[in-house]
């Protein structure tokens, strides 16, 4: 495999589930071309989200983070493609729906902002995870799935664009 063929993880979080935009958001992400090799709707744990979250679990958000993705199930993929860390990325869009550009994930279905939520005392809700770099993407696919849930196929348009 070519070292720019990457996977990431992305999970479509409980607001993303309960609005009905899944079938949506996976349509973006196959419209760039990646590949999507892995696909399940999980509830998460706070086993699963301590590991996930391994760097927040001790910031004050964390609580709330954690309620929140706790909040009904997500649904859990592995995208595979050329830069796919960089590129799931930039089409999630910023952390914070105020700075995320209204073209990416994030910035269409959100308007929220963090401050906006904790002024008015409610969880931060921003649709979609995808992993930052490539080390947090091989633990994170790690945590979620196991490796004969990862799928081989050939994509019809692989020839063309790999
Ligand atoms: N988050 C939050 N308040 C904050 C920072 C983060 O609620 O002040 C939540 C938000 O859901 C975010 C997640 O914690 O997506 C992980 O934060 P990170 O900074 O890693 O952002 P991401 O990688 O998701 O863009
Ligand atoms: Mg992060």
């Amino acid at each position: 495999m070519s070292e720019y063929v990457e996977r990431t993880f992305v999970a479509l979080k409980p607001d993303a589930v309960k609005r009905g935009i899944v079938g949506d958001i996976i349509s973006q992400i196959e419209n760039t071309g990646m590949k999507i090799v892995g696909l399940k709707m999980v509830q998460a744990t706070d086993q699963l989200l301590e590991q996930h979250y391994e760097e927040h679990v001790d910031k004050p958000f964390y609580e709330g983070l954690a309620e929140y993705m706790k909040d009904g199930p997500i649904v859990a993929m592995v995208v595979e493609g050329v830069h796919a860390v960089d590129n799931m990325r930039k089409l999630i869009g910023d952390t914070d729906a105020r700075e995320a550009h209204p073209a990416t994930i994030r910035g269409q279905y959100s308007h929220m902002s963090m401050d906006h939520a904790d002024e008015a005392g409610r969880l931060y809700r921003n649709i979609i995870h995808a992993s930052a770099e490539k080390d947090e993407a091989e633990k994170e696919v790690n945590i979620w799935f196991e490796e004969e849930e990862l799928q081989d196929f050939e994509q019809a348009h692989e020839q063309e664009v790999r």
